[in-house]
């Protein structure tokens, strides 16, 4: 049996992977780029992510390419600043390599990838079951069709208001960081956004500011503001490598209908990420997974009956709906007095150095 995934991301990639392990059903991951390509994206690979990774058997290759996060500077909404520092806990992966590893490993195991095929639209059956994909006049059946296009999906069924925060992010070459620490800034222009600067070598840095769609300013203003104010001086014999770049994010307070006939919805299709982080790699690979999971219980049967469809959708909402919940409680609680009044608590210096000795003592 066929099954079509469009999408490369970590969702289709982890997915394509999964199921090419499997040995049991010809695999075909589609994307509409050419690999590897830039991802806006700020890379960071939480501890929850980077576990998957272990249990996926893709540590090794990623550690190989990954830059290892020992500590988070920040600054509080009035402008309080503190250092968090600890064991090594996350990563920053450049994108263009973390999806082209993974989509390379899914070859490996057997799946074809075909680039540049820019899925223009699903086939359905006559009862409008999915049977396929169609990119303009080609046609490519399907007995099973995994949609993990990302946050612009274009065959979404989620018929709510999409949710979505705005970004604006590029990436720098010669910017002083402390080595081993990302940075980021809970500034009330941006609240309860945040930005960051996340190092991906000793001498590259991405930086980017999460905001609000709804703000009348230009993006490039936000970020100018921002940026100068949180970075100034470190920018001075920096160079920008390329241009900034836009993307939203979509989130979601609960899993919406992820499903329809013949079809399955992983990663940012399906609206999963974390609306307090905005952290989408590691929930695009854990519904990669799930999907594969369930592709492996049923087995040799032909899929479409409904079964495969319920119980991927019972099993994401399963997954996720609670951390979604807790994820906008966290973003609220960022919002507040509160907060402010913690960012100065931990910048406190014997407040710092007593979390700086239990962080470093904790595993
Ligand atoms: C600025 C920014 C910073 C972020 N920082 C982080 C971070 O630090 N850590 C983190 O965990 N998450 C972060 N995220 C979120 C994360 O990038 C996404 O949640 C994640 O990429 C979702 O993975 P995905 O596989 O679902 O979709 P994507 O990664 O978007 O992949 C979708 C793929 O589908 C392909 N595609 C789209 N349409 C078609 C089509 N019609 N035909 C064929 N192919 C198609 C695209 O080319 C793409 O390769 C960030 C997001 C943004 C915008």
């Amino acid at each position: 049996m066929r099954i079509v995934i469009v999408g490369a991301g970590p969702a289709g990639g982890t997915a394509a992977l999964m199921l090419a392990r499997q040995r049991r059903h010809e695999v075909v991951l589609l994307d509409r780029d050419e690999f590897p390509r830039v991802k806006t994206c700020g890379s960071g690979l939480s501890p929850l992510c980077i576990g998957l990774c272990r249990e996926l058997g893709l540590h090794e290759t990623m550690a190989r390419h990954a830059y290892g996060v020992c500590g988070l500077r920040f600054t509080g909404p009035a402008g309080h600043m503190a250092t968090l520092a600890g064991p090594e806990g996350a990563w920053v992966v450049p994108r263009a390599t973390f999806d082209a590893e993974i989509a390379g490993a899914a070859e490996r195991a057997g799946a074809r990838f075909e680039q540049g095929f820019k899925v223009s639209r699903l086939l359905l059956d006559a009862a409008g079951r999915v049977r396929g994909v169609a990119a303009g006049d080609r046609e490519l059946e399907a007995d099973l069709t995994l949609c993990a296009d990302g946050a612009h999906s274009r065959f979404s069924v989620d018929p709510r208001p999409k949710r979505t925060i705005a970004t604006i992010m590029g990436w720098y070459e010669g910017v002083p960081v402390t080595p081993g620490h990302m940075e980021m800034w809970f500034a009330r222009r941006v609240s309860p956004w945040y930005g960051w600067l996340f190092p991906e070598t000793p001498t590259r840095v991405n930086i980017g500011l999460c905001y609000h769609p709804d703000d009348p300013a230009k993006p490039r203003d936000i970020f100018d503001e921002l940026v100068t104010r949180h970075v100034g001086e470190r920018l001075r014999g920096a160079t920008r490598l390329g241009r900034l770049r836009g993307a939203p994010i979509s989130y979601t307070d609960s899993v919406g209908p992820v499903t329809r006939r013949g079809a399955l919805y992983l990663g940012e299709a399906a609206r999963l990420t974390n609306g307090f982080t905005g952290e989408g790699i590691f929930y695009a690979m854990k519904s990669g997974v799930m999907a594969a999971d369930l592709v492996a219980k049923h087995g040799g049967r032909t899929f479409g009956g409904t079964t495969l469809e319920r119980e991927y959708q019972r099993a994401v909402e399963r997954a996720f709906n609670l951390r979604f919940r807790v994820a906008l409680a966290f973003r609220g609680f960022r919002g507040s007095e509160a907060f402010t009044a913690l960012t100065a608590l931990l910048a406190f210096k014997p407040v710092e150095r007593v979390l700086h000795w239990a962080l470093l003592h904790a595993t």
